[in-house]
């Protein structure tokens, strides 16, 4: 039996981190198994669908390296509409489902309580198909269904507690349970791996793979993702759209391992490996049920590792989207032509071990590229204290007679200028690094004004000093 795969999300909303995480890990299921990787767009809640949603979830597979032309698909869902009211005839011509036409105020008057499920009324009174008409599947009475799922053993579920469910609208059409199903059946799914908050519809699931005569799936709920406050991940609360970490700068190649880390993790008490390593030791078995915190602190932190393990080349190739501003990435603030590779480059080795994002490039470089510094006004204000015009003023002048502008002698130079006055160098360069990059913190001083050049970084130097007057 070749082992099938799906990954099924609905286009209804930026993709999710949580999605990205199953994603991967059907992938490396179907990978291991020698199986299929399967696309399904369940497009079929058209209030809520948008196309650019779909093309999204396209790129964003593809980012974190699910490639476009490397899996069967995308099929979609809508796509299968007729097979959907297909099987929901057949389970009612079987006698598996009935009509009923009670509204939730009938049934709440009946049974006395808001919080019951329905109640049967109508399972043997023999309503035909009608508009408003709801199909409801007609559960067992009796007997258990047991879910047989590679992360959580063999979940039971009492039938006589599965209230009778509906299949399919008063409009005739099919709702997702059964839409679901039958996608899986027509796809030949033989695997369902998928997040844990649909545990509770798998029962009813199987149900229907049962009455459909169909072997059910094998399931695998992955745990649900939360935050530090263990609160299932919500994108109107945190920050879930794997978009967002890619405009911010993430490499695709960290945030897949990170979250394959999300209730898992490789031998040897290691964090992070080459993924070659990953998609030999993933054990979909292994995963722990519990929730799985994602922790953006070390998420961050674990990029940071990425990016400092890039040759310089790859990393100045990675940065450039940030410089030029392209595509969706926010653009720089300086112009297109005020960019310069060569200067660029020579300090690219310097910002690499300093940030953990690739957007942080952006204020560690933009006051070499822009005519003049932006200036942070509160760094500024710390920093310009009495004194920093007169040391300005000498900084000034012994910049001047330098006869070779490189870091060493800039170093020397300013480290004298400071003694005189019995400061140590950090409190002698601050306020020279404000007025020329504008803030407290950046790259290393005398490197950053060794690039910038003479020129630029003196005019810059005697500019704050005339704002000092
Ligand atoms: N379309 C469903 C969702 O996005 C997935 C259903 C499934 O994986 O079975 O939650």
């Amino acid at each position: 039996m070749t082992v099938r795969v799906r990954f099924a999300p609905s286009p209804t909303g930026m993709f999710h981190v949580g999605g990205a995480r199953s994603a991967l890990q059907n992938w490396i299921y179907a990978k291991q198994q020698g199986g299929v990787f399967v696309l399904r767009i369940e497009d079929t809640d058209a209030a809520r669908n948008k196309p650019e949603w779909t093309e999204g979830i396209l790129s964003a597979l593809d980012w974190i390296g699910i490639s476009r032309g490397s899996y069967e698909g995308p099929h979609f869902q809508s796509e299968n509409a007729g097979e959907h009211r297909a099987a929901a005839a057949r389970l009612y011509e079987s006698g598996r489902a009935y009509y009923c036409d009670c509204t939730r105020e009938d049934v709440q008057a009946r049974t006395g309580s808001q919080y019951q499920g329905y109640d049967g009324y109508h399972r043997d009174r023999g309503l035909g198909p009608g508009p408003g008409h709801a199909l409801r599947f007609r559960t067992p009475d009796e007997g258990a269904t047991v879910v047989v799922d590679l992360i959580r053993g063999e979940p039971t579920f009492e039938n006589k507690l599965i209230e009778d469910f509906v299949i399919a609208r008063g409009d005739g059409s099919p709702v997702f349970l059964l839409a679901n199903v039958v996608d899986d059946m027509t796809m030949g799914i033989t695997h369902v791996i998928r997040a844990e908050e649909h545990l509770p519809n798998t029962p009813k699931q199987q149900l229907l793979w049962d009455a459909l005569g169909v072997k059910p799936p094998i399931w695998a709920h992955v745990p649900v993702v939360v935050n530090e406050k263990r609160q299932k991940l919500s994108k109107r609360r945190d920050k879930v759209a794997l978009e967002a970490y890619r405009e911010e700068g993430y490499l695709p190649g960290a945030m897949r391992n990170y979250l394959m880390l999300l209730g898992w993790a490789p031998s040897g008490d290691r964090e992070i490996v080459p993924w070659s390593v990953i998609e030999e030791e993933f054990r979909l078995e292994e995963v722990n049920p519990s929730p799985a915190f994602f922790d953006e602190k070390k998420l961050r932190a674990f990029n940071g590792d990425y990016i400092r393990a890039l040759p310089v080349d790859e990393f100045i190739d990675a940065c450039q989207p940030w410089l030029t501003g392209t595509g969706t990435i926010a653009p720089p603030p300086w112009q297109p032509e005020e960019f310069d590779a060569d200067a660029f480059a020579a300090v690219a080795p310097l910002a690499q071990t300093r940030i953990t994002v690739l957007s942080e490039i952006v204020p560690n470089v933009d006051f070499l590229f822009l005519a003049s510094p932006l200036i942070d006004e509160a760094a500024w204000a710390k920093t310009m204290k009495d004194g920093s015009a007169e040391l300005l003023d000498d900084a000034v002048a012994a910049f001047e007679a330098l006869e070779s502008w490189d870091a060493e002698s800039l170093k020397s130079t300013l480290e004298a200028v400071g003694a005189e006055r019995g400061l140590k160098l950090g409190k002698t360069q601050a306020p020279v690094r404000v007025a020329v990059t504008g803030r407290t913190v950046g790259l290393p001083l005398f490197e950053s004004l060794e690039v910038l050049g003479r020129e630029r970084a003196l005019t810059r130097m005697r500019a704050a000093r005339l704002r000092l007057v």
